[in-house]
């Protein structure tokens, strides 16, 4: 073999499996096609199920050092009134907020930590062709450039398009999605800060979040409709978001031209099987969840810490490790599959209904006016978010299952 691990993709799961298995002893080599984390417009919620594994591995102080901003709740305005739907004032956690960083900031923060090890290697810009299939086992990649590479394991964290998709090397079930989403970025006109807010209006939604200097926009649209959207100008695009939220203040010259659109192509789907011998998914390769929430990254991390609580010990001792690979797929599967449904109701009951109508609401639909006569539900959905719903605690080096 020419390491115990390979993993393919430096994102959230990659890095942060990378980082614990590096920690227990395991040889890891972690491959990135991207020659920087700069590539791509991602999430950038850092939330506290994940800083509570930071402060397990003892990191969270040096990772609080980086900028960030925090928010603790959200604010909705529907049907002409504002409300309150998220807490996290009172989430138990030593970090009761949402960081947001820029991910780019975070994978490099992993890279960092995970570099301290020896027994770490990141291949930055290469990019691999295939999994290597032997006699019905993955047996490691091949490079862009020909060149194989033999592992042991073969951890796929290639994200949403990853290539055990593409190659059909394990069954996919897709839940689909009726929205898409224009991500973009708008200077702060407004005094306001700190938080994060949504708006509907008028059949459409807009979500923003405080990044100190500007707002992270997230403008969600029926499924399908990027092309006819850019092409009615993109005044009309500047209108809707003006109509939605007047609160932006005049955004005419910022939103100039449809390149400052970023489309988000949403996605909701798992694979059946996580596991083939030789190889396992994780992240958003193994499910691709829905932006509702911002918990992706979270659920990636989440995965990672249960695959090396599950794997690193056998694989640092030099053991065969095809027949506990299912027990990550246990460990993790419920929980997905929950959020997922959470995700599904959501995005199929309420998000299409009210992006189908092209009226205003005259009042906000029945749950929220229950969230809002009773303040302490509104720390339900906080909690869900903050901490996910099967937390993964990180095991001592020395403590891993056999
Ligand atoms: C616009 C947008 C906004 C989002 N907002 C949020 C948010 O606010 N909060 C949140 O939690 N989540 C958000 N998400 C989702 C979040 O980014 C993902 O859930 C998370 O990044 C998943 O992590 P991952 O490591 O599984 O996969 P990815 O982050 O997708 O990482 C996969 C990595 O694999 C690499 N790769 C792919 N193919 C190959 C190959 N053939 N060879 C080598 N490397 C390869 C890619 O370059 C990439 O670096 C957002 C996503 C998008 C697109």
């Amino acid at each position: 073999m020419e390491t115990d691990l390979l993993i393919v993709g430096g994102g959230p799961a990659g890095l942060m499996a990378g980082l614990l298995f590096a920690r227990a002893g395991v040889s890891v080599r972690v491959v990135e096609k991207h020659a920087d984390f700069l590539h791509d417009f991602r999430g950038d919620t850092v939330h506290p199920s994940t800083m509570d594994v930071l402060g397990q591995l003892g990191l969270l102080e040096r990772f609080l050092r980086r900028p960030h901003q925090r928010l603790n709740r959200a604010e909705l305005r529907i049907g002409g009134r504002d409300m309150v739907v998220g807490d996290l004032s009172r989430v138990r956690s030593r970090t009761p907020f949402i960081a947001m960083m820029p991910q780019w900031d975070f994978l490099d923060f992993l890279r960092g930590e995970a570099s301290a090890f020896p027994n770490f290697r990141l291949d930055m810009g290469t990019a691999i062709e295939r999994y290597l299939v032997e006699d019905g086992r993955v047996c490691g990649v091949e490079l862009a450039g020909g060149e194989c590479v033999r592992a042991g394991l073969t951890i796929a964290a290639d994200g949403r398009h990853s290539l055990v998709r593409r190659d059909r090397l394990l069954p996919l079930t897709d839940l689909g999605s009726p929205i898409d989403v224009f991500w973009f970025e708008l200077p702060k006109r407004t005094a306001e800060a700190g938080t994060l807010r949504i708006a509907v209006e008028g059949g459409r939604i807009l979500v923003r979040v405080d990044r100190g200097t500007y707002w992270q926009c997230a403008l969600v649209f029926p499924k399908g409709r990027a092309e006819t959207l850019k092409a009615r100008g993109m005044a009309a695009i500047r209108a809707e978001i003006a109509a939605v939220e007047p609160r932006l203040g005049n955004i005419a010259d910022d939103l100039a031209s449809p390149d400052q659109l970023h489309l988000l192509e949403v996605s909701l789907d798992r694979l059946k099987r996580w596991h083939r011998p030789g190889l396992l998914a994780i992240g958003d390769a193994a499910h691709a969840m829905s932006p509702m929430g911002g918990i992706g990254i979270n659920l990636a991390i989440q995965d990672a810490v249960a695959a090396a609580n599950i794997l690193a010990g056998p694989l640092a001792r030099g053991e065969a490790v095809d027949h506990l690979l299912p027990k990550v797929q246990r460990r993790r599967e419920g929980s997905t599959k929950l959020i997922q449904l959470v995700q599904k109701i959501t995005q199929d009951w309420v998000l299409a209904p009210v992006l189908r109508r092209n009226k205003s609401l005259r009042a906000p639909p029945l749950p929220l006016l229950v969230l809002e006569r009773f303040p302490a539900l509104r720390r339900i959905p906080g909690r869900a978010i903050a901490l996910g719903i099967r937390r993964e605690r990180v095991c001592l080096p020395g403590a891993y299952a056999a």
